[in-house]
């Protein structure tokens, strides 16, 4: 059954483009480009999305030239010699019907090495490279290397073009008084700030005549100080509409901005009230984008009006086939970006290959098939059905294998099951629907309120045990330990009407900070995106500068007084997501959350807790102490499983405890179904 109702999957002509639905794949940075053969692993992961139903892809962001590349080796086009490499990529993705355009990004003074220019010489807050003023030929010549780079993705099978002009990077650097500082004709007024983009896109226009497809990437909020203000983004719409775009795509905050844009705590859908705001002023298709996961939340932005066309990234990591299972009404099947950043960003950022914690497939095409079944059927019993578990089980049944999987407690998830109930982590819950549905779909034989053993896996004759039994709380040496006030973060977080308004606890690792977050969880949210609005300092008056508010209000009264103690001197959320952290600090630190570092517990008592910090003991009073002071491995099944004649395997939090999160966990669970096909 097809979708022909649905808004997202109506055609529409784009200048050249004629497109058979409204979802466009967003540019993403795969880190592919500092890999081992990076253009067939890149042909082989945008081949596998045009597969998928993608109409209209975008290329992860390329140089046109020397000074604008993201890093050394990062993606850039600037000489012919490169034209057969980019060649695999177009003939890929034009092989599986689907169109392709190159994106233009020179990074200015977010670049990563030390050849840095901008408009003004002022370093970024996120960069250790100070830039240099571009000269009035540096910018001539950026120009000429823009239009380069146009003309030699055309002959590189590209279908056109998107420029990059938005999250602080060099164009959008130039059109906000923040960064552009200039006395010339380049900078000051309004009109002298638009100019280099402006001119950028006649100049390619006229070298490249109207038949040539480009789309500009706008920063319609820049959500930083002294950014420019959503009237003047408007303006520049009308600018670029003039100026003969085909397609205006919608970019919402600069990357040093302290305003969080896609990670799980934004509401799906935030941005696209902003978006509306360009649509209304022009006449040409605009896309909206940030946070727009799932077919609902698409097609609703299309329905209100609020935009043409739907650009998605990182729900093309998380399921390749969306569009398709979209279409043809298989919405369950999708597997949903959560948006955790866990496996895309904060691996990017961490030098190393982007995936997904959903879909470890992702960007790894090449090492993974698509498509493998077994020649050798096992009969295969797992034991325990969190994510590691979950995963091994779905991909081995998959693949043809005989799966049981044993769960002891009535539901399945495991850890996931704690995490979804962490406040903007309700993400989760759709990882736990799509592990469900699959398990269905691949006939998992699922035991729910089973507690497997030894005798039972023995007499049933399996040829394999996959033991991922998980991990539980991990409790620690502390006279008074056992005190009624003392809970493990698996009780506070099961039960947190018995919790009182008084709270420490002890660990700010991650749970420590989920737990911070759970127990403060303001009582006074009503619409998602206004809260978030206010919570952060948005402001939809158009004259405002960076969209912000003049003055931040105090939003939320949090229901208990939270006191967060770590024995490691230094900084908290030390361990937090590379992309994610800083937002979850920013948000305790909102909700008036104590934290104490380089503390030593001495005991808990009636009084509270005893501690020592800088050689003073103090007494902590508390309602309630929640240790968060990490996991250990579930192993008690681990000698007697190894004792069967079965082939015994250890997956997930059972095998190492420490460091262990959901995306290792899956990736684990589908490394080992992969290593069972023969
Ligand atoms: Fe989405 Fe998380 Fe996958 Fe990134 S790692 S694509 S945020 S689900």
């Amino acid at each position: 059954m097809t979708q022909p109702d649905k808004l997202l999957f109506q055609t529409i002509q784009i200048g050249p483009l004629s497109l058979s639905n409204r979802i466009i794949m967003g540019s993403m940075h795969t880190g592919l480009d500092h890999s081992n053969a990076p253009f067939n692993r890149l042909a082989a992961f945008y081949q596998e999305r045009a597969q998928g139903g993608v109409a209209l892809m975008v290329t992860g962001g390329v140089s046109p030239n020397e000074t604008g590349r993201l890093s050394p080796g990062a993606m850039i086009l600037d000489n012919p010699k490169q034209i057969a490499s980019y060649k695999k990529i177009t003939q890929a993705v034009h092989a599986a019907n689907s169109k392709i355009i190159l994106q233009i990004l020179h990074a200015g003074r977010y670049a990563k090495q030390p050849n840095l220019v901008a408009p003004s010489a002022i370093r970024s807050p996120i960069n250790k490279f100070s830039p240099t003023e571009m000269t009035q030929d540096e910018i001539l010549q950026t120009i000429d290397d823009y239009v380069r780079c146009a003309t030699l993705a055309q002959q590189a099978g590209f279908d056109g073009i998107e420029i990059l002009g938005s999250e602080g990077y060099l164009l959008n650097e130039f059109t906000a008084p923040r960064t552009n500082q200039r006395s010339d004709k380049w900078g000051g007024s309004f009109e002298n700030r638009i100019r280099f983009p402006l001119e950028i896109i006649q100049a390619i226009r006229q070298k490249m005549g109207n038949s040539f497809f480009i789309q500009f990437r706008m920063s319609v909020l820049d959500l930083v100080d002294n950014g420019w203000t959503i009237h003047e983004a408007i303006k520049f719409a009308q600018a670029l509409e003039s100026s003969g775009i085909n397609l205006i795509n919608t970019g919402i905050g600069w990357h040093e901005a302290s305003i969080p844009t896609i990670s799980m705590s934004v509401p799906r859908g935030a941005f696209s009230w902003a978006t509306a705001k360009i649509k209304q002023a022009v006449n040409i298709p605009v896309a909206a984008a940030n946070r727009i996961n799932t077919v609902d939340v698409a097609e609703g932005i299309l329905q209100r009006g609020e935009a043409d066309m739907l650009y998605m990234s990182r729900p093309f990591l998380a399921d390749p086939d969306f569009v398709n299972k979209a279409q043809q009404a298989q919405v369950e099947d999708i597997n949903v970006c959560i948006a955790c950043n866990q496996s895309c960003l904060d691996n990017l950022f961490s030098h190393k290959t982007v995936s997904c914690l959903v879909n470890p497939r992702a960007c790894h095409e090449t090492f993974y098939p698509k498509q493998q079944q077994t020649q050798k059927i096992q009969k295969i019993a797992v034991i325990g059905a969190g994510p590691a578990g979950l995963s091994f089980s779905i991909k081995a049944a998959e693949q043809g294998h005989k799966v049981t999987l044993f769960e002891a407690s009535s539901t399945i998830g495991g850890q996931l099951l704690l995490a979804r109930k962490v406040p903007d982590k309700e993400e989760f819950d759709e990882l736990l629907r799509y592990f469900q549905v699959m398990l269905k779909k691949h006939s998992v034989n699922l035991q729910l309120n089973c507690r497997v053993d030894t005798k039972h896996l023995a007499n049933e004759d399996y040829d394999a045990i996959v033991l991922a039994s998980g991990v539980k709380p991990k409790t620690i040496e502390l006279q008074g330990v056992q005190h009624n006030k003392v809970l493990n973060y698996e009780q506070a977080f099961n039960k947190p009407e018995r919790i009182g308004r008084q709270v420490i606890i002890l660990g700010a690792g991650g749970i420590g900070f989920d737990m911070a977050e759970f127990l403060t969880h303001p009582q006074n949210i009503y619409n998602p995106v206004e809260s978030f609005n206010l919570n952060w300092g948005i402001d939809s008056d158009e004259h405002q500068s960076g969209a912000l508010s003049p003055q931040l209000t105090k939003t939320h009264q949090v229901p208990r007084k939270v006191t967060l103690l770590q024995r490691k001197e230094g900084r908290f959320g030390r361990t937090l997501g590379k992309t994610t952290g800083w937002i979850q600090q920013l948000e305790l630190q909102k909700r008036g959350i104590k934290m104490l570092a380089g503390v030593t517990y001495i005991k808990i008592d009636d009084e509270g807790l005893h501690i020592e910090q800088d050689g003073k003991h103090q007494v902590l009073a508390a309602e309630h102490i929640i240790l968060c002071t990490g996991q250990r491995s579930e192993d008690a099944l681990v000698t007697s499983l190894k004792g069967l004649t079965a082939k015994f395997y250890q997956i997930g939090g059972v095998n190492k405890a420490a460091g262990l999160d959901a995306a290792q966990a899956i990736r684990e669970g589908t490394d080992l179904a992969y290593s069972l096909v023969q």
